[in-house]
């Protein structure tokens, strides 16, 4: 049963460009690293659909029978403002702006982006190492790069010394680039004066005396470059070389690119066997991020209040039109496709409902339903590079069924009633990670109701029809609303 449940399970490797069948290093055991938030600010929802691609990853690979370690990192060091290696260490500059302690801001936003997680039912990884919990290993890391010859100190910083990397090994495999062209296309830009090669990263930089956020090393006070706490983090938690590293396609170049010099420079090794790479969200066909205006919050989200949002969207349903698309495509974000989506999962969730009442006819086999025949298809399309969408459809095949059973128009057995309860379940709540919402209620129109329930019962009341007044008190409890008489009138709460 184990192994029929496995199957041949297909990603995209965005290293090789190809869709390779997925075989671990050291089955039953798969290790995951997926770089996580730097937490300087508010995550949107850009952010989430990155990490809900990986939470999808690793609830299939649980799915199949694998003993996943997922590693998802938090970023609290801060990385630079910019890309070239110069300007301001973005946690220090937030923290500067509020007042705060750096480690402050580390903690404010390291929990707001658990709330967030919480929120769309992410599963929390199996490991969260930090940046600054990890100093040691970081260093010890920029050591055997530069034993290895492939880093130099410049000035208290230690740089990635690209070219001769370059000369020595593949470099530029996994975002295509090739060194001449970045060469040609890199204009001298500040913080350039310690480097050899345009081209070279700081593994090490030295901090300025205004840095609040810095630590001591065999080059001096300084802090570690972005790139260097994914390698060192992924090597001490999975090893030199492990099986799946993913993260969002903006982190191809550099960092991915980096993370791969780093690791052969200093093990020898490349470290990951297969790259995934999530899509971005856009927002009426423009990238979602904050200069754009269009980087909802979670929070905005569901009130509706922001100035593109036609209202406010549940957190499953935001989750299951995500999951209408495949990881791999851009998805761009509409009310209208929003709406949509909001039925479609309201039209799902009816079905389970009504399937978990269903009762199949016994001893009749089923007619005209090959439940089985679903169940493969369902696993055949997560199978085929964790292909939601069509899973999705699949399992709208899965509702038309339930539906018609429940009409009388379709027969199922009592086995098959079983087969799409199992299926269900498993690939609704375990596979997507979809949850029945209470439905949120808005206590306006909550109150509005019960209040015409009152009116009615101080009528009843009024004209001594004692038994009137009484049912519709116990029907409000019943539905969890308990009444008060008080000297001022009627008033409710929840029980
Ligand atoms: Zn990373």
């Amino acid at each position: 049963m184990a192994e029929l449940k496995r199957g041949p399970f297909w990603i995209t490797n965005t290293l090789t460009r190809k869709k390779e069948e997925f075989k671990p290093l050291r089955p039953p055991h798969v290790g995951l690293y997926v770089c996580g938030p730097t937490v300087y600010s508010d995550v949107h929802l850009g952010n989430v659909r990155s990490f809900l691609t990986f939470d999808v990853l690793y609830r299939w690979l649980t799915h199949l029978g694998y003993k996943v370690r997922y590693v998802r990192n938090i970023t609290d060091v801060g990385h630079l403002v910019d890309d070239i290696d110069a300007g301001e260490d973005k946690i220090a500059k937030r923290a500067r702006l509020e007042q705060l302690e750096p480690m402050e801001i580390v903690q404010k936003y390291t929990n707001g982006f658990h709330d967030v997680m919480r929120l769309f039912n992410l599963q929390a990884p199996s490991i969260e190492p930090t940046a600054t919990g990890h100093l040691i290993e970081q260093i010890e890391m920029v050591k055997r790069i530069m034993a290895n010859g492939y880093g130099y100190e410049a000035n208290g910083s230690v740089y990635f010394d690209v070219p001769k990397f370059a000369a020595a090994h593949p470099y530029g495999e996994l975002s295509g680039r090739k060194i001449e062209d970045q060469l040609a296309n890199t204009r001298d830009t500040e913080g350039m004066e310690d480097k050899r090669s345009p081209l070279d990263f700081a593994i090490w930089k030295k901090a300025e005396p205004m840095h609040l956020m810095k630590w001591p090393s065999p080059w001096g006070e300084g802090f570690p470059g972005w790139h260097l706490e994914c390698s060192a983090m992924s090597t001490k938690y999975l090893g030199q070389t492990f099986d799946i590293h993913g993260g969002g396609m903006d982190l191809k170049f550099p960092h991915h690119e980096c993370e791969i010099a780093q690791s052969i420079a200093a093990d020898g090794t490349s470290p990951v066997r297969y790259w995934m790479h999530g899509n971005m969200l856009t927002v009426n066909g423009r990238k979602m991020a904050k200069s754009e205006g269009n980087g909802f919050t979670p929070e905005e989200l569901l009130t509706g209040n922001h100035k593109l949002l036609e209202k406010g969207y549940s957190a499953m349903t935001v989750r299951f039109f995500m999951l209408q698309c495949h990881y791999a495509s851009t998805l761009d974000f509409s009310n209208a496709a929003l709406q949509a989506a909001e039925k479609g999962l309201e039209r799902l969730m009816a079905a389970m409902a009504t399937l978990e009442r269903l009762q199949g006819v016994t001893p009749e086999p089923s007619s005209g339903a090959d439940v089985p025949g679903l169940a493969t298809r369902c696993h055949a399309a997560m199978n085929d590079d964790l292909n939601t969408p069509v899973m999705i459809a699949e399992l709208f095949e899965g509702v038309r069924m339930i539906n018609s059973a429940n009409d009388g128009k379709l027969a199922l057995g009592q086995a098959d009633v079983d087969a799409l309860k199992e299926l269900f379940r498993n690939m609704v709540f375990l596979v997507l990670g979809l949850k029945v919402e209470s439905v949120a209620k808005d206590d306006g129109a909550l109150d509005g109701l019960v209040q015409e329930f009152i009116r009615m019962r101080a009528e009843a009341k009024a004209r001594k029809d004692f038994a009137a007044s009484d049912r519709v008190r116990d029907q409000l409890a019943r539905l969890g609303i308990v009444l008060k008489d008080t000297k001022e009138g009627t008033t409710w709460e929840r029980a």
